[in-house]
């Protein structure tokens, strides 16, 4: 078998253009436009390029942004002090604090103190509360963003077994919700799970949120099976490299060692599970580029739902 590879490409930019759209008739309809605030600390690498990536997409779909870049000395009382002035300021829809953050902030303290109506990331316990309650709220982003790929590609959810391996509170808990909301039967496997290979083998759906590289392999796969690679890893080795692509893919991965020190790869093998599985997610250019697609569809919809009422409507507020 090899698997059907489920870009993400097509979708996420499918996902912008529809809220470019949506953008465009706020304004015209209703005179907003609906603004995004980014928030980052400090000079970590990989953070420095998710928000550009973040405030250039906004801009590029109509939208206001603000970068606040605080530096890497910044008090928790200075950046809760920032928090609370955007959290005033009518104008801004969305807040989004880069993570991590450095070690003398409190991040569970900040995140809490984002108003939950401007919550673009879908962090906030009170967003939390609501997606497993199944009330309308802002849901994180890469969760979000494997369901529009699933629905997308037209692959089942309700009534198949979804295998979910990873708890964390950004990508395998708020996974499982969704699944759940979408009727699937839902799994959730980590570090202390018994047999994992069974039962992730089980799965018609496979989701692998773990910071592993290649860690599912053939054995954790059901024959026929859609896998999720949500893992995003950097590999130097060209001996790990070998392991893990085939020949359609080998050559341009040790180049990109050679040229760049490394090359990105999931928590799946993505040799063994493109013979094994029906669909497969590809890293890099899966669901890592709905992230951002969606967050730019949660800013919109953080701009209805707060500029209109209605979120005080639905919250009994
Ligand atoms: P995390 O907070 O470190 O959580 C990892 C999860 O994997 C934990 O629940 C852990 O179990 C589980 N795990 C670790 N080793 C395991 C093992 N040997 N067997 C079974 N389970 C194991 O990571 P995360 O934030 O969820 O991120 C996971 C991956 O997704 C990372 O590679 C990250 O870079 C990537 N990611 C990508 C995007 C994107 O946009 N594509 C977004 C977010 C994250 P315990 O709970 O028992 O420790």
């Amino acid at each position: 078998m090899t698997a059907r590879i489920l870009s993400g490409k097509e979708i996420a930019e499918a996902i912008k253009q529809e809220v470019a759209e949506e953008v465009k008739t706020l304004a015209e309809k209703h005179g907003i436009r609906p603004c995004l605030a980014v928030v980052r600390v400090g000079e970590d690498a990989a953070s420095a390029v998710y928000v550009k990536n973040k405030v250039k997409t906004s801009e590029e779909l109509g939208m206001i942004s603000e970068h606040h870049h605080l530096s890497e000395e910044t008090s928790h009382e200075e950046l809760l002090k920032l928090v609370k002035d955007l959290n005033e300021r009518d104008e801004v829809d969305g807040i989004l604090v880069q993570l991590p953050l450095p070690a003398q902030i409190d991040e569970r303290e900040i995140l809490e103190t984002i108003n939950p109506e401007k919550d673009v990331d879908g962090f906030h316990p009170i967003n939390v509360g609501k997606l497993s309650q199944n009330q309308k709220s802002l849901v994180p982003c890469t969760p979000a963003g494997i369901i529009e790929i699933l629905k997308r590609s037209n692959i089942d959810i309700a009534g198949e077994h979804a295998v979910i391996i990873g708890r964390s509170n950004i990508v395998g808990k708020p996974m499982a919700q969704l699944l759940l909301r979408e009727n699937a039967t839902v799994t959730i496997c980590h570090s202390r799970t018994k047999n994992l290979a069974e039962i992730a083998s089980q799965g018609d759906i496979l989701v692998a949120a773990i910071g592993r590289a290649g860690f599912v392999r053939a054995e954790h796969i059901k024959t026929g099976a859609t896998v999720v690679d949500v893992g995003i890893n950097n590999v130097s080795d060209e001996g790990l490299a070998k392991e893990l692509f085939g020949e359609d893919e080998l050559e341009k991965r040790l180049n990109t060692i050679a040229k760049r020190g490394f090359t990105l790869v999931g928590d799946v093998n993505p040799k063994e599970a493109k013979a094994k599985a029906a669909n497969f997610t590809p890293v890099p250019g899966g669901v890592g580029l709905l992230t951002v697609a969606m967050l730019m569809k949660n800013t919109v919809e953080a701009a209805k739902m707060r500029r209109n009422g209605k979120w005080k409507t639905e919250s009994g507020k």
